[in-house]
């Protein structure tokens, strides 16, 4: 693995931290309070191109690479999860789902908007009874001459009332369990359609989660994607994509913790010096130095066997274990760094301390990838779908 970054990497990263310190830094803490999705944010995203990222160009992304994507996806939580989501949202789990499963015909008609954000795409996986146990899917797809009608509810549906286009999972027969799981592209404006914003969250205040209610609403049969029955695997394999977006923005949290407590350390005057020079405080501001610097190895590993399009599953859960767990800490951390400023929003630290508690929530939680994790080691399942053989800091053990 080679531990540089190109020119290219590097000017993507810089360009993105300029852009996350002018356009979202003024405006977070008060789209945070008021609960505020802000679409001049968003607008100005979709114009930098930077949703298409990892997307080809030819499909109208940027053609960049998955370290370039971290390290872009890093940076914009090092500011803001809220608006780290919507990447994380509409290139992880819709677009680069959509480049792996679609047909041409698909990803000609969607990547380009999903890239420009004339398109926002949503991915409708959790039900009320199906979180972990997603293949418990309760949505039900039933056919009509050569439409569907798909009938449920999903819930916890990130960008679900600003979406224009929802991948949603549906059964088109429960008998047949994750079988029968088959994923639709559904436009939200189709008549059955409802979204409903979910209020009061910890964190994550200026992202819109919601519920998505469907009555009957008529898909057809051009909009599957995949096949019949491969929808569990196009589930998982967003999953994939996903969970490594939320890692990196889970360093980005940690980076953003780091940067703040060094400064305010330094400042912030106690017993006649900076507090950052008493040691309680030095040994809080090394473990999120220490976590910041291998949690970013980790999403990196995972981006490296991305960009050889080598199956990635445990090195990816892995990461967002690692990096989830390090951000609760660093939030942690930092609120104390600031004491009694620490509780309020003036600083950032309070915003990033309740944005970390999703990130061992979201995208499969804390435990779900220790499951899969402790599993692949003992030998009961292996993540990647066969023993590869590859060399892993769990192989190395051995
Ligand atoms: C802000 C937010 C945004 C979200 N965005 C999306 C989205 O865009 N799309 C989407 O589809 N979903 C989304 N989700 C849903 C999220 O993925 C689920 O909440 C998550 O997978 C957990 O499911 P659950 O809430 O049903 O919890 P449950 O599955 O009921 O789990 C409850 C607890 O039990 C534990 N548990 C469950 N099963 C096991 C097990 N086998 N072994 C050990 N422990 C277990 C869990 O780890 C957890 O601690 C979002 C959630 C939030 C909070």
């Amino acid at each position: 693995m080679n531990f540089d970054f190109t020119p290219e990497q590097l000017a993507i990263r810089k360009h993105m931290r300029e852009f996350a310190e002018r356009e979202i830094v003024p405006k977070a803490q008060m789209n945070d309070r008021n609960c505020k999705f802000d679409w001049d944010i968003a607008k100005k995203i979709f114009k930098e191109g930077f949703l298409g990222c990892p997307v080809p160009e030819k499909y109208g992304g940027l053609g960049l690479d998955y370290v370039a994507y971290g390290l872009m996806t890093e940076e914009v939580n090092r500011v803001c999860s809220s608006t780290r989501t919507l990447f994380s949202v509409q290139t992880s789990l819709v677009a680069l789902t959509i480049l792996k499963w679609g047909t041409e015909e698909q990803k000609m008609a969607l990547l380009p908007k999903l890239c420009n954000g004339e398109f926002i795409g949503c991915y409708g996986l959790t039900e009320p009874e199906a979180g972990s146990d997603a293949a418990n899917q309760q949505t039900k797809a039933v056919k009509d001459g050569d439409d569907y009608l798909l009938s449920g509810q999903k819930t916890w549906i990130s960008c679900g009332s600003i979406a224009t286009h929802a991948l949603v999972f549906a059964t088109v027969d429960p008998s047949l369990g994750h079988k029968g799981i088959t994923c639709f592209i559904v436009d939200t404006k189709s008549k059955g359609f409802t979204a409903q914003e979910i209020k009061g969250k910890l964190g994550l205040r200026a992202s819109d989660t919601s519920s998505l209610f469907l009555d009957e609403v008529r898909v057809p049969k051009e909009n599957i994607l995949g096949n019949v029955g491969d929808g569990f695997k196009v589930a998982m394999s967003a999953l994939d994509n996903g969970r490594f977006s939320v890692a990196a923005g889970a360093v980005g949290l940690v980076q953003g913790c780091i940067d703040a407590s060094t400064k305010y350390a330094m400042e912030r005057i106690t017993f006649g010096k900076p507090i950052g020079e008493h040691q309680q405080v030095q040994a809080m501001i090394a473990d999120m130095v220490a976590d910041c610097e291998a949690g970013r190895l980790l999403y990196l590993r995972a981006a490296h066997l991305k960009n050889q399009d080598v199956r990635n599953t445990l090195e990816t859960s892995i990461a967002k274990l690692f990096c989830g767990e390090a951000a609760n800490k660093a939030g942690h951390n930092a609120v104390q760094i600031f004491g009694g400023y620490g509780f309020s929003d003036e600083y950032p630290v309070e915003r990033f301390f309740r944005d970390a508690k999703v990130l061992n929530i979201y995208e499969g939680t804390r435990e779900i990838q220790k499951m899969i994790i402790a599993q692949d080691a003992l030998g009961i399942r292996y993540a990647n779908g066969k023993q590869t053989g590859r060399p892993t800091a769990l192989a190395y053990v051995g």
